[in-house]
């Protein structure tokens, strides 16, 4: 059989990659991976439409060929990885942007970039609210296909909150619509939602109608140290009583901080239990929200409390806890874990994934979406040393089953992936992935989307 990247391109010129170094770039997200494949081994097509996206599918299907669908590669699952053989569709390049102001709507792409989308919404006075903290990186596409959350989903929900429709190129190249423009709309089943987190599995998102809101005033924040990691943990459960939700609620424990701390100086203290950081972006009740904010922090046993009182100084606060993830990266190899319990079960999370980790003897952090009971902990190892990874795999096991034992999921946001599917059939149920698998086979009856990937 003729190369996929021979076929393609006679079939979509310029659209297909046919440099190998070129088509290296595109082996693999962020997921830590042994060895990436070579761009020798897949094929690369950089649709600009939707006809290149309908060109490329009814090849797959015709030649049998694999698909992975991909966007800004920051997924941190190996969902968007190169498969040997296949085609990585990346939809980087589809970016068209049309805000509809008074229908609150914005009709997108899906190679638009999440921030672009917020500012162009800024722009004319709306909000797009889903913000990774990848926002600079990931586009719409990958948001859709992972359900992504981020750091204000404790007032605004995730992705799917948003979506009222997607154009959908099936395998096989049929184009479908799902959802709608309006407000409201009820006629048919949700396909919507199931192509929303299904990390491309069913088919390639084109096109996205997403709803906007009216932007709220700009965020205040307020930055907490705590002596103890009880005190903080305290401090979380005192914001849930708070009256008006913060637009943003971040915990870092103190391995975090100091994680942060060594990458640049942020201003944090060494040593300490941990940090939060609030905002408020309640139109006109900004500073009124942060201020009860901290005195809920300095009551729940604060050792210091910083308050902004204006966009610069806040964007400031939170400069600390954008170097997070940098910051972890610098520190060494490490597994990064993505589950999520109930509100109230999150403080017995961070102190079991300690315990595993002193257990397992590894250096450990506890950070994330405090507000949602999402946490990023991650179990650092030395890549040279078998027993040492050996003892991080353990780690990321112990740390679902304690999940799971706290109510909660093996994944909040990140998605399954490669990384997270020797879990998934014990957390769904067997006859859960017989029937999920059913409805993944009548969208693609060939399998070839994404084959290896969360359900698939
Ligand atoms: C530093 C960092 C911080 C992060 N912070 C967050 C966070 O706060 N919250 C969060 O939720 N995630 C976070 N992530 C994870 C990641 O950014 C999200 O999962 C994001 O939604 C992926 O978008 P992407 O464009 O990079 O997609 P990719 O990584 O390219 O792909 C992700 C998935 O989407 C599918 N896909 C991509 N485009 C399409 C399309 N057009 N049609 C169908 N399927 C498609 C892929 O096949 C794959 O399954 C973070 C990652 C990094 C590296």
């Amino acid at each position: 059989m003729a190369s996929p990247t021979a076929d393609l391109h006679r079939l979509l010129g310029d659209r297909v990659v046919t440099d190998p170094d070129v088509a290296t770039g595109f082996a693999s997200d962020a997921y830590p991976q042994a060895q990436p494949l070579s761009g020798t081994e897949f094929t690369v097509v950089r649709a600009r439409s939707r006809e290149d996206v309908v060109t490329t599918l009814r090849y797959a299907a015709e030649h049998r060929v694999p698909v992975v669908p991909q966007g800004g590669r920051t997924a941190t699952t190996g969902a968007a990885g190169a498969l040997p053989g296949g085609i990585v569709l990346s939809t980087a390049a589809m970016t068209t942007v049309e805000i509809l102001s008074q229908e609150r709507i914005a009709v997108v792409g899906p190679g638009v970039i999440n921030a672009d989308l917020r500012a162009a919404a800024a722009e004319r006075g709306l909000a797009y609210p889903p913000d990774p903290a990848s926002s600079a990186m990931c586009s719409i596409g990958g948001n859709v296909a992972t359900n992504a959350g981020g750091l204000c989903c404790v007032k605004y929900g995730v992705t799917a909150d948003y979506v009222r429709g997607l154009e959908v190129v099936l395998p096989g190249g049929a184009v479908v619509r799902t959802g709608r423009r309006t407000a409201k709309g009820v006629a048919g089943y949700d396909l919507t939602g199931l192509f929303v987190g299904s990390e491309g599995t069913l088919g390639v998102v084109t096109e996205a109608v997403l709803r906007l809101l009216p932007l709220g005033d700009p965020a205040l924040t307020v930055l907490a140290v705590f002596p103890t990691l009880a005190a903080t943990l305290a401090g979380v459960d005192a914001l849930r009583g708070a009256r008006h939700t913060p637009s943003l609620l971040e915990l870092l424990d103190g391995p975090s901080v100091d994680a942060v701390q060594a990458y640049g100086d942020y201003g944090f203290p060494l040593g300490s239990g941990g940090v939060l950081l609030v905002q408020s972006d309640r139109a006109g009740h900004t500073l009124e929200d942060v201020e009860e904010y901290a005195v809920a922090m300095r009551a729940a046993g604060a050792s210091e409390v910083a308050v902004a009182e204006d966009r610069a100084e806040a964007d400031l606060l939170l400069a600390g806890r954008r170097a997070l993830n940098p910051a972890l990266h610098a520190k060494g190899h490490r597994f990064i874990e993505d589950v999520c319990v109930p509100v109230t079960r999150l403080g017995e999370l961070v102190r079991r994934v300690h315990v595993i980790a002193d257990a397992r003897g590894l250096d450990a952090t506890c950070g994330g979406h405090a507000g949602d009971g999402n946490l990023h902990p991650c179990f650092f190892y030395d890549p040279d040393d078998p027993a040492s990874r050996a003892a991080a795999e353990a780690a990321f096991d112990d740390v679902v089953r304690a999940a799971w034992e706290l109510g909660g999921t093996l994944t909040g946001e990140h998605g399954v992936g490669v990384q997270k599917r020797p879990w998934l059939a014990e957390e769904l149920g067997v006859a859960e992935v017989a029937r999920q698998r059913a409805v993944k086979t009548l969208f693609d009856p060939l399998g070839i989307m994404n084959p290896g990937r969360g359900i698939a």
